[in-house]
């Protein structure tokens, strides 16, 4: 179905970026991931094939690409071991939807072209799940807004240098109260706060941002309070179908390495693929790839066809979510011990894939979602 779905053009995307990750991510990732150091060098190249820019319009740089390309992009870089950053194309996403032509001239060409990254500042340490609870402000005294808060779990905070910040400019309100800004981190007043500890993902650091008065020029407001924000909340559709992508490329990735494995390692005088025992677990790992691919190619193309998609975006974020992390720990299991080890790739998959399962929607949230879609015949 895939293979008669992509057009010539996306066919040629992906070969390409096969090849990329085959020959300038994968040698490279290990030496990133021990430094903990943000892969510019590999970003650069990747932004040189047009894969940062390709939630952006054509006129402003980018290689608008739609759902599908962002699916091919996510796949393949996240496959070869460094994704892309998804945090990046979805603010580009939500600038090049909603702000006016004047902020796209400004901000758009940089981030297209991997000058500069993007990041996406919407959850607070109390305020996750659900963002209408966040407490961050924004107050216009003349020609500023003055921003106030605190955002944490920020994807690439530290390296970012234009942020697409969500606050309240109406504190009495939920959703209906929050705007949305683009905020450049030479403002005053802004603040990059710690960098986190975590379990994986470490060539993507993830940090506090803080607001102290910070000064944002009233122009840059781009989404208005109001419906703006439900507006904005629906551009995560693409943001799922990426990440759901991403969950396929490791997954993938964890695959081939399970079955090549299980046909050198020997055990009662077999390779151990002669078992039943790990056939089983192939076989099961190639069919719920294979499922959670069509999902995720279906929802892309039903959101670049125009047809409504919510349900079919968060059932393949929550599938794909939950059967990456089935499949690597199948994968680690065929590799016996040595895949808990990290001179085998499947340890740090295992890390990495976790982290894909919060940002983006929750599986809890994605099913409450689809169950909204359900109960209301859609
Ligand atoms: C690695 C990483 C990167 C991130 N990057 C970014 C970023 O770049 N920008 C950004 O703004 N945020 C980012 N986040 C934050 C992410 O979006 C939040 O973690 C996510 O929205 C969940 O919020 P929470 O962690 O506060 O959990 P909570 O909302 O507190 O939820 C706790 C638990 O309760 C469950 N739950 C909550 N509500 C319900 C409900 N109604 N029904 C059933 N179960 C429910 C959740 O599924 C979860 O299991 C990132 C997070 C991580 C881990």
């Amino acid at each position: 179905m895939i293979e008669a779905i992509l057009t010539d053009e996306q066919k040629m995307f992906r070969r390409t970026l096969r090849d990329f990750g085959a020959k300038e991510i994968k040698p490279y990732v290990q030496e990133y991931v021990n430094r903990k150091e943000f892969p510019w060098p590999i970003i650069r190249k990747m932004a040189a094939l047009g894969a940062l820019g390709i939630t952006i319009p054509l006129e402003y740089g980018g290689t608008e690409a739609g759902a599908i390309g962002v699916v091919i992009v996510m796949e393949e870089t996240s496959r070869a071991g460094l994704r892309a950053p998804l945090t990046h194309l979805g603010a580009c996403r939500n600038i090049s939807e909603f702000a006016n032509h004047e902020l796209r001239s400004r901000y758009l060409p940089p981030l297209a072209i991997g000058e500069k990254i993007a990041a996406y500042a919407q959850t607070e340490p109390w305020a996750g799940s659900d963002a209408t609870a966040m407490r961050a402000t924004a107050e216009l005294r003349g020609d500023y807004y003055f921003l106030n808060g605190t955002k944490c779990f920020i994807t690439n905070g530290e390296v970012a240098s234009t942020f697409v910040v969500l606050a309240k400019t109406d504190k009495t309100k939920k959703g209906e109260g929050i705007s949305g800004f683009i905020v450049e981190r030479d403002f005053p007043g802004f603040i990059v706060g710690k960098r986190e500890k975590k379990m994986g993902a470490e060539t993507s650091p993830t940090n506090e941002i803080i607001f102290e008065n910070c000064q944002v020029p009233r122009e840059n407001l781009f989404v208005a309070q109001g419906e703006g924000f439900k507006k904005m909340m629906g551009s995560f559709n693409g943001e799922r179908c990426g990440n759901s992508a991403a969950c396929l490329g490791l997954a993938q990735a964890a695959f081939e390495r399970a079955l090549k494995y299980s046909q050198e390692r020997e055990t009662f005088g077999q390779p151990i693929a002669m078992h039943q025992g790990i056939q089983w677990m192939l076989a099961d790992m190639a069919i719920q790839i294979n499922a959670g691919r069509l999902m995720t190619y279906d929802a892309a193309y039903k959101l670049d066809h125009g047809i409504r998609a919510v349900k079919e975006c968060a059932m393949a974020k929550a599938y794909c979510n939950e059967m990456s992390q089935r499949v690597i720990n199948m994968a680690m299991q065929i590799h016996g011990g040595y895949g808990y080890m990290e001179d085998y790739e499947v340890e740090r998959m295992y890390r990495d894939v976790r982290g894909l399962a919060f940002g983006g929607g929750t599986p809890q949230i994605l099913r409450s979602r689809v169950a909204y879609e359900l109960l209301r015949g859609r």
